[in-house]
C-alpha cells in the first residue's frame, strides 16, 4: 500500500517501472517561500520612517488594491526607492533583506505602500498592478515572501479601521503591524483565519476532487473549509469531509502550510485516508460541493486537458502534484486575478 507521503512518480507502475529523468514537484507551496529578516524589533524603534526615507538602500513595495507593482516582462516585483513614488496611504514596515554571510552592515529595510485608486497616476511606464494568483508563484523567494506580507497586511488594515469593541477609529501604529483604538486604549493585531485543505485518498491511493458550486464547470481541486472555534485543525479535517463528502476518513497527516491573504486566509494542508470499512462512494453535499470524482494517477494525466485543476499558486495544485509526483500539466487552467 502506498502511503500519501511517499508519491508514486507519474507515470510508474505497481511493479516499481519508474519512468526516467521526471521533473519533481516543488519542495514547498508557493506562497510558504520567504527570504527576509522580518526585523520585529525595528517596528517600534523611533524615528524609523525617516531614517526609512533617507536611506539611499530602501526599498518600496507598491501596491494597490490588493494588488502589487510589477515590471512587464519581469518575473518579481518593481520595488522603488522611497523618493520616487508619491506619498502613500498607508505604509507598513516588512523588513530587511538577507544578506550574504559576511556582507557589513544590515540588508535594505523594505515597506509596503499602499495607494488608492488615484494610485494609477503613479504608475511609470511598463508597470503594471498584478495580483498574486497570477504572478506570484512564478516570483524568486524573497519577492514571494514579500509579496504575501504586504497583501496580507493591507487587507487586514483595509478592514479594521475602527474598534470592534466600541466602534472607535483606529490609529495606525507599530510600523504597521497594530492598529490603536484611542479611546480605549486598546491594541488590535493582525488576524489570520485557519483553513484546512484535505488530499482525501482511498485504499487504492486514489484522490478525491471535487467541484465547488461557486466554480464555473469542470473546476476540481482537493476540499477545504474554515477551521470553527473551539477546533482543532484535525477535527476540522474529519467534520469537514463529512459534511461536504459524506465521507468517513482518519489517518489525518499534516503536509505543510501557506498563506493566502484571499482575504485573510492561512491555508492548512493535511492528507486523510477513507477510513478502514467505510464506504468510498463520495456523497456531495449539494451546496457548497457539487460533484465528487475520485482520479487514479493515469485518471488525472488524462483529465487534464477536459478538467480544470488549481492554479499553480494554490497549496491544493502542490499537494496534488506531490500526490502525483511531478508536475501536472492543465490545458484548462484556472482563471487567475
Ligand atoms: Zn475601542
Amino acid at each position: 500500500m502506498l502511503e500519501p507521503d511517499v508519491p508514486t512518480p507519474a507515470g510508474a507502475t505497481r511493479e516499481g517501472t519508474a519512468p526516467a529523468a521526471q521533473p519533481t514537484p516543488a519542495p514547498a507551496p508557493p506562497l510558504a517561500r520567504e527570504h527576509l529578516d522580518r526585523d520585529a524589533s525595528a517596528r517600534t524603534a523611533p524615528g524609523r520612517e525617516a531614517a526609512f526615507d533617507a536611506d539611499p538602500e530602501a526599498l518600496v513595495l507598491a501596491l494597490h488594491d490588493g494588488r502589487v507593482l510589477v515590471r512587464e516582462g519581469v518575473d518579481g516585483l518593481e520595488l522603488r526607492h522611497p523618493s520616487t513614488l508619491p506619498a502613500p496611504g498607508l505604509r507598513c514596515f516588512l523588513g530587511r533583506t538577507l544578506t550574504d554571510p559576511g556582507a557589513s552592515g544590515p540588508g535594505a529595510p523594505i515597506e509596503a505602500w499602499v495607494y488608492d485608486a488615484d494610485a494609477s497616476a503613479a504608475i511609470a511606464p511598463g508597470t503594471r498592478w498584478a495580483g498574486l494568483r497570477s504572478v506570484a508563484a512564478a516570483f524568486g523567494d524573497r519577492d514571494a515572501g514579500l509579496a504575501v506580507e504586504a497583501v496580507a497586511l493591507a487587507n487586514w488594515h483595509a478592514v479594521n479601521r475602527f474598534c470592534p469593541a466600541c466602534g472607535g477609529s483606529t490609529e495606525v501604529v507599530q510600523s504597521g503591524w497594530v492598529r490603536r483604538c484611542p479611546a480605549e486604549d486598546r491594541l488590535l493585531f493582525p488576524r489570520t483565519d485557519p483553513a484546512v485543505i484535505v488530499l482525501v485518498t482511498d485504499d487504492d491511493d486514489r484522490v478525491l476532487l471535487g467541484s465547488n458550486a461557486m466554480w464555473e464547470q469542470n473546476r476540481f481541486s482537493v476540499l477545504a473549509g474554515f477551521v470553527e472555534p473551539g477546533e482543532s485543525l484535525e477535527a476540522a479535517v474529519v467534520r469537514e469531509i463529512a459534511e461536504e463528502a459524506g465521507l468517513a476518513v482518519d489517518r489525518v497527516e499534516y503536509l505543510g502550510s501557506q498563506p493566502w491573504p484571499f482575504p485573510a486566509s492561512l491555508m492548512c494542508a493535511f492528507a486523510a485516508r477513507v477510513a478502514p470499512g467505510a464506504a468510498t462512494a463520495a456523497v456531495p453535499d449539494g451546496e457548497e460541493i457539487l460533484e465528487l470524482r475520485w482520479f487514479d494517477r493515469d485518471g488525472i494525466a488524462e483529465a487534464s486537458g477536459s478538467v480544470a485543476l488549481p492554479g499553480p499558486t494554490s497549496i491544493a495544485r502542490w499537494m496534488l502534484e506531490r500526490w502525483y509526483g511531478a508536475p501536472l500539466e492543465s490545458s484548462l487552467p484556472w482563471s487567475t486575478s
